[in-house]
């Protein structure tokens, strides 16, 4: 190996060389690949395949940024304004809760982005390569030069690779190059100064294979990529920025200028009446303080933060933030069929060969059962045909059974693992048929297609023979001949063949196709030209796919939650439709079918209105899936959709929510969702709903919680200027109150377990805005009756003590114990025992943090008024316990209010 560890790429030009001298150069073996001995020992030179992460903005300046916001300019400058007329330990009081804020929300902040950054890079790439002549798949980061890897459609290219083979190899290198149309690779030694461009047999890491197959030696890896010298441009960090956030920005600014229009009323209504500068500047400065509702961005990134996690629990990945709130608005879910909505724990049951039916016995890809026929053991004599489709099965065929703990796994497709097992259970075993016609070449399963296709040596005869599997239809059209009882040759009667189709799919079976040609022995690469025509039939083989019971219970809580559930499938429509139906798709009326042909022939209105009443979408091509998207979108629809393939990109691009698959989904399809699935579960789905949904009212509590507050401090403030009567409440104070106090009784807010209502409520509509009217409703009664208790107290106290301090401190206490019951009956906790006491039985979810958040702002409350140096800084009194317990009672008539205004108006 002459490549140093600095950079094989640079000090070699790969693409100038003929594949073998490549090979040689980086002492690799092309057909059995590098050996554990080796790879340890230049994983020690070479390091692993990954590329730094860049540093984002330093800490310093996200820490500088929480003061860039509106509202809390105006708390700046209200600190300057009482230090500038002489208020030094108001304007440090101000200045130093202003920090306080800041570095809370840096916390808070820096602690979601890790979180998501964390969950986002869990995903982990992985690579097919041959090890100790062996295929493998490992993680892309434990590749190291002389790999020797193999490429399908799909696949993310783990490394720099310089190509040795190529079948119709096509890779998209826009991350490099920036030109979106895929290319075509070759394996042809180039010019050196080629440009990066036009080296069309290298593959570059972070480039995608979109069709077709190939096999290249690593290169160079991690840093020393082409991708890895350019990344260094790119800057790593996760945006916390979603719609509702830029929502709330645009509120915040509006408020600033309604607030500041206000503030200055006030001044200028104040000293008309005579008051001094001094005293309106504060009763200004409290009023914008008060009206300012300074802990809703932190509650509203914790919360969405929150969500990312609870969701990451129930194995649903968030890559964009943004869908953790737009999931909760789903309206439609389209989801695959096949994996994800069944088991993918495919066996087959029904085959029909040589004009006979016969039944297969077992479950799962245990080797055990028979093949029956009319339920007697067959007799081989008398089924030849059944013995070359079962061959035909084994033959054309990726994958393999293993045995894992004593459970049999596939290792590939579940669909062709079933056609394994269903060979051995009459002693077909792979290598046996394989030695005697060992394959020559293959063209792979792709859904574009529908079928797949292997070339074997046929060592009896010494001519070659063809075997195709795919869709009835695929291999049906292509067929003129079919094998006859004895195995002879007879011309097809398609009909008979379309009613064994229909029976099986009827019973909800995936059928497959199959058949073979024999050619002459000078062929040895395989085309799709080749099976076009000319093929003779061999026979069906039908397999069940369980429908997962999960995905059962989920179809029908998105039903009762108003979400439309859509199957989207390459399988036959008559399978689809019965799997449906047996899933409960139907709850609601029959279950509407469309083939992709016949979506494929509608006008552009027809098809809209098809796409919105079908409930079965069969025979889809993978194109077709972001027309699917787009008609639904045009009728309103919020839509979340489900992809594994590589033309599924598309789709789940324009889909408001792309979801790919965890386990089965190709890295381009990973690479365009908004979220992952690591389970490939529709139940998943409907459970990052429930979270969507339950992060959407938790955000709504938080402001029905918070502007309340905000609002019976500005109205006290306003009315006492208006009226030319003392402030009940001060700047100072109002800043405690809204920051400090609110921090601690909003954040659990972002915590709260989700409803036992979240699924019986229709998806929130998306034009709804973020106040609605009952909202607003909502924030006015509740705030007026602030306002009168803060007055109220005030006044009565003043009047009857004539202590100001103390007629302050304890209007501010009355409004905290309100508060607090106002708290409790927006939280679950708080609903579930208003439930129990009107006699409706609801179990209590997990509360701990309320009861936390609860605790923390009474201990603050009573160092607030108890502790001398806080009856300095903020103007308190202390109380005695007779006063704490007026306090307390003032509030009560919080309850009835809050239960009056959560039957009009429920948050849960
Ligand atoms: P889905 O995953 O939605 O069931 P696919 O696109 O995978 O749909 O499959 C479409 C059709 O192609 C299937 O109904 C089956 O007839 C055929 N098919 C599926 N897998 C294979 C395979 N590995 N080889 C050949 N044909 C297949
Ligand atoms: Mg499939």
């Amino acid at each position: 190996m002459t490549a140093t560890n600095q950079n094989p790429v640079q000090l070699q030009q790969w693409h100038n060389l003929p594949a073998s001298t490549v090979a040689e150069n980086l002492g690799t073996n092309l057909d059995t690949g590098l050996t554990s001995d080796e790879v340890a020992k230049r994983r020690e030179r070479f390091g692993t395949n990954e590329l730094k992460a860049k540093p984002g903005k330093s800490p310093l300046v996200r820490f500088l940024l929480q003061f860039n916001q509106p509202l809390l300019y105006i708390l700046l400058i209200a600190g300057a304004v009482k230090a500038a007329i002489g208020q030094w330990v108001n304007a440090w009081v101000i200045w130093g809760v202003t920090l306080i804020n800041a570095i809370i929300g840096f916390i808070q902040e820096s602690k979601a982005e890790s979180a998501i950054a964390a969950l986002a890079s869990s995903v982990q790439t992985n690579a097919t390569i041959l090890r100790n002549h062996q295929k493998v798949q490992v993680p892309s980061a434990d590749l190291v030069p002389g790999d020797v890897v193999l490429l399908t459609s799909g696949d993310k290219v783990p490394a720099d690779l310089r190509l040795v083979q190529s079948r119709n190899l096509q890779v998209n290198e826009s991350a490099l190059t920036g030109e979106s149309v895929a290319v075509e690779k070759n394996t042809q030694p180039l010019n050196p100064d080629a440009p990066l461009a036009e080296r069309s047999n290298m593959a570059y890491a972070g480039s995608f294979v979109t069709f077709g197959t190939g096999k290249g030696i690593v290169v160079a890896i991690g840093e020393a990529t082409e991708t890895g010298r350019i990344s260094q441009l790119m800057e790593q960090g996760t945006s916390l920025k979603t719609p509702l956030t830029r929502k709330f920005d645009k509120f915040s600014r509006t408020l600033l200028y309604i607030i500041l229009g206000i503030a200055a009323l006030t001044f200028a209504v104040g000293l008309g009446y005579g008051n001094s500068w001094t005293e309106m500047f504060e009763a200004a400065i409290a009023f914008a303080v008060s009206a300012i509702p300074e802990g809703l961005p932190a509650v509203v990134t914790v919360t969405l933060a929150i969500g990312v996690s609870r969701m990451a629990r129930r194995h649903a990945i968030v890559r964009k933030l943004p869908a953790v709130e737009t999931l909760g608005g789903a309206t439609v879910i389209c989801s695959d069929k096949t994996g994800t909505l069944t088991e993918n724990q495919m066996t087959v049951q029904a085959i029909y060969a040589g004009g006979k039916q016969y039944t297969v016995t077992g479950t799962g890809y245990v080797p055990e059962g028979e093949i029956l026929l009319a339920e007697q053991p067959i007799n081989w004599d008398h089924s030849p045909v059944l013995a070359e489709c079962l061959k035909a099965g084994l033959l054309c065929n990726d994958s393999h059974l293993e045995q894992k703990e004593g459970q049999w796994q596939v290792v590939g497709d579940p669909t062709e693992g079933a056609l394994i097992v269903a060979a051995n259970k009459v002693q077909l075993e792979r290598t046996q048929v394989e030695q005697a016609m060992p394959r020559l070449d293959v063209i792979p399963f792709e859904s574009e297609f529908q079928y797949m296709a292997t070339l074997h040596e046929d060592g009896s005869r010494g001519d070659r023979t063809i075997y195709v599997k795919g869709s009835v239809e695929a291999i049906l059209q292509r067929c003129q001949q079919m094998l006859e009882a004895e195995a002879n040759l007879s011309s097809i009667n398609p009909d008979t063949i379309h009613q064994q189709v229909d029976a099986m799919a009827h019973q909800g079976l995936r059928v497959l196709a199959f058949a073979k040609k024999s050619v002459s022995v000078a062929q040895d690469t395989l085309e799709h030209t080749d099976i076009d025509k000319n093929l003779v039939f061999l026979g069906l083989q039908g397999m069940i796919d369980p429908p997962r019971k999960e995905a059962i219970a989920a179809v029908a809580a998105c039903q009762n939650a108003g979400i439309q559930v859509k199957m989207i499938t390459g399988d036959h429509a008559v399978t689809a439709r019965a799997i449906a139906e047996r899933m409960g798709f139907n709850q609601h009326g029959e279950v509407l079918a469309f083939t992709g042909s016949q979506l494929a022939q509608m006008e552009k209105s027809e098809l809209a209105t098809a796409i919105e009443d079908g409930v079965v979408f069969a025979r889809v091509a993978p194109e077709q899936k972001l027309r699917i998207v787009e008609a639904l979108q045009s009728k309103g629809e919020i839509v979340a959709m489900t992809g594994d393939g590589v033309n599924d990109a598309p789709a789940l691009k324009q889909a408001e929510i792309g979801i790919a698959m965890g386990a089965a989904g190709t890295e381009v399809a990973k690479e365009a969702a908004d979220m992952i699935l690591t389970d490939d579960n529709f139940a998943s789905i409907e459970a990052a709903v429930e979270e969507g949904r339950t992060v959407y009212r938790n955000l709504l509590k938080a402001i029905a919680f918070i502007l309340p507050v905000n609002g019976g401090e500005s109205m006290t403030i306003l009315i006492s200027v208006l009226l030319a009567r003392a402030l009940p409440i001060l700047s100072l104070q109002v800043l405690w109150l809204n920051m400090v106090n609110s921090i601690a009784m909003t954040v659990p807010l972002a915590f709260e377990p989700k409803s036992p209502r979240v699924m019986q409520r229709q998806p929130r509509s998306p034009r709804e805005p973020l106040l609605s009217r009952s909202l607003i409703k909502r924030i006015l009664a509740i705030s007026i009756f602030n306002w009168i208790l803060i007055f109220g107290v005030f006044e009565w106290i003043r009047q009857t003590t004539g202590n100001i301090a103390l007629a302050r401190t304890m209007a501010i206490q009355g409004l905290v114990a309100g508060r607090l019951f106002y708290l409790l009956s927006i939280s679950q906790l708080g609903i579930a025992i208003i439930n129990r006491l009107r006699g409706i039985r609801q179990t209590f979810s997990d509360a701990s943090v309320m009861g936390i958040g609860i605790a923390c702002a009474i201990i603050l409350q009573i160092i607030f008024s108890q502790w001398s140096l806080m009856n300095r800084l903020f103007s308190t009194a202390p109380l005695n316990l007779q006063q704490w317990f007026i306090c307390l009672l003032v509030g009560l008539p919080m309850i009835p209010l809050a239960i009056l205004v959560n039957r009009f108006d429920p948050l849960d």
